[in-house]
């Protein structure tokens, strides 16, 4: 059943700032509801025009400062002219103002553009994950959301390099198997572009999840 959180969700779903346990029980329901994938699709061009921005904003113009309210005025007037549209387009407006605001705090400045993300799902064990890498003056500034780590124990989060080179970013401990997704921040001297992809592993260095693009 669709329901008003599963509409709310259309718009960070279609930017992809929906967390990885979200954006999973979303996915189910997209598969089910032609309403809801139909507002991503509307989106779709939302979120490259957004990107399209980010890359012209010049290096070292913070795109949030020039542009970040402006957009969400233009959106909330468009809204509220109005012109026919059904309240589902409306909610689907809102959504995108809200999206846009809240994507725009992703940007990182100096870099001139958003950061990059690595995802995976393990369909097995349901265990999600969602890393976002933003590129600073010494490296990158990691952020990861896991759910569903299919084991108890001391798990890292590893960053490998395109040249195969490997850092440890973070490391956490869960008291029991398939907990509330875990958030945590870390930092790599990898540049993002030099990261080829992210692996979730076990204290004994076993394998849990394999991040890609
Ligand atoms: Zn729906």
């Amino acid at each position: 059943m669709c329901t008003p959180p599963h509409r709310r969700d259309v718009g960070a779903y279609a930017l992809g700032v929906l967390g990885a346990a979200d954006a999973f029980r979303f996915e189910e329901h997209l598969e089910a509801c032609p309403r809801c994938a139909g507002g991503v699709a509307e989106l779709g061009g939302v979120a490259a025009a957004l990107g399209r921005y980010a890359r012209l904003t010049p290096p070292g113009i913070d795109p949030v400062v020039r542009a970040g309210p402006g957009l969400v005025r233009r959106a909330t007037r468009a809204v509220a002219a109005g012109r026919r549209r059904t309240r589902r387009r409306r909610l689907v407006l809102v959504a995108a103002a809200v999206v846009l605001a809240s994507g725009a705090l992703f940007a990182v400045p100096g870099a001139g553009q958003g950061p990059e993300r690595w995802t995976a799902v393990d369909r097995i064990s349901g265990m999600t994950a969602v890393v976002t890498a933003g590129a600073r003056e010494w490296g990158a500034e990691v952020g990861l959301e896991v759910s569903g780590v299919p084991e108890s124990g001391v798990c890292s989060l590893v960053a490998v390099g395109r040249g195969g080179d490997e850092e440890t970013v973070a490391t956490w401990s869960s008291a029991a198997p398939g907990e509330a997704p875990i958030r945590l921040s870390g930092g790599a001297a990898l540049r993002p572009g030099a990261i080829d992809r992210f692996e979730v592993r076990t204290a004994a260095g076993r394998r849990l999840l394999r991040l890609t693009r």
